[in-house]
């Protein structure tokens, strides 16, 4: 043991004193867990409800703390189309958490229920239609992050899915993330605030990839600020096949002519280190969308420090659409038809982000 050895680490070791020593997974599983949130995510092909349980570790002093992982125990029973999921959990939800307000109950998920009686387990129940629907469950984890504190918070996502009974081949869906919103308002020049422009966009590219059948998921709708992590989290609890980001880009005002020049238009941002690096699908938004609005290009950019993007386990690009304070940009965006355009080559660009990724794997 090393010679630092601290409170938490004593404790830990108490309650392991009849035990070997255990692995440092082995410790993450001993700390209490509590539930802390249930999402519920609603698509045109499948209804996804996900419980957040979550657990703290004190890292001061425990050596290595990342190496930690979490496990929550649970168990799923299903019966007569009813899932029940039980947590070895303690929740942390509003004592009048009421699962009833969560959905809208849809053809495939019919109720939904949290057992708030129950003291030392958090109990979940699902019904869903016997016919249409089948009932997956995983598991998702969300990026360990240390807190400020020095606690490090591990949260594991158990998810359940209900889909439609599987088309051929089966809907692929898209996350679309408006940047920024509420109080963040993103870049402001020429009378135009980012996080507007991003969620027009957003909602324009969403009716289109609806249009053609892909399942789409916003992460704001409205004029709110969802953490980035919950962005992410979005993508991943829905595995998504792609999560894109849509902004719009600012530039110092001091910045001078010949560089203005030069980072005027459109670009995109991804992230190399990612489990699943989406420079192809960068490559090709940025393209499309420079030839279909006639803009600028400049090089994409390898970003692997922004969080919507290092917290992301699929495909994920943040799309910098137009360059705001650059007054041909500007005028550009401010007209709807080339917001509406800007859109069709977000879809265009990934219709084809998807037919290269088929003949890739066919050819594999
Ligand atoms: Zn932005």
């Amino acid at each position: 043991m090393p010679v630092f050895i601290s409170y938490v680490t004593m404790f830990i070791a108490i309650i392991f004193l009849f035990s070997p020593m255990p692995a440092a997974a082995e410790l993450a599983k001993t700390l209490p867990a509590s539930v802390v949130a249930v999402k519920t995510f609603q698509l045109d092909h499948k209804d996804v409800v996900a419980v957040a349980v979550e657990t703290r570790l004190p890292a001061a002093g425990v050596p290595d703390p990342l190496a930690y992982t979490f496990e929550p125990h649970y168990h799923i029973t299903e019966r007569n189309h009813i899932l029940t999921l039980t947590v070895a959990a303690q929740s942390t939800l509003p004592a009048d958490s009421n699962a009833a307000t969560l959905i809208n109950f849809s053809p495939r998920l019919t109720k939904l229920a949290i057992n708030p009686d129950s003291k030392n387990d958090f109990i979940l129940t699902a019904a869903y239609s016997s016919r249409n629907t089948t009932a997956t469950v995983t598991t998702v984890k969300r990026k360990r992050v240390m807190q400020p504190d020095d606690t490090i918070i591990f949260r594991t996502y158990l998810v359940l899915t209900f889909s439609d009974i599987l088309t051929s081949p089966p809907h692929k869906t898209i996350v679309l993330d408006p940047g920024h919103g509420g109080t963040a308002l993103g870049a402001t020049s020429n009378y135009l605030l980012e996080k507007e422009l991003n969620l027009d966009i957003s909602l324009l590219s969403r009716d289109i990839f609806r249009q053609h059948g892909y399942d789409v998921y916003m992460t704001r709708t409205d004029d709110s600020n969802p953490s980035l992590l919950d962005r992410a989290d979005a993508a991943n609890i829905l595995q998504a096949d792609v999560f894109l980001a849509i902004h719009n880009n600012s530039m110092p005002a001091d910045m001078p002519d010949a560089a203005r020049k030069l980072y005027r238009g459109t670009t995109a941002l991804y992230n190399s280190a990612a489990p699943k690096p989406a420079k192809e699908l960068a490559t090709l938004l940025a393209n499309e969308l420079a030839n279909t609005l006639h803009l600028h290009q400049y090089p994409l950019q390898d970003r692997p420090g922004l969080v919507v993007l290092n917290s992301s386990w699929v495909p994920a690009v943040i799309v910098e659409v137009a360059m705001m304070p650059y007054p041909q940009d500007a005028k550009m965006l401010s007209q709807r038809v080339y917001r509406q355009q800007a859109a069709q080559a977000i879809f265009q660009a990934t219709e084809k982000y998807f037919s290269v990724s088929a003949l890739t794997a066919r050819r594999n």
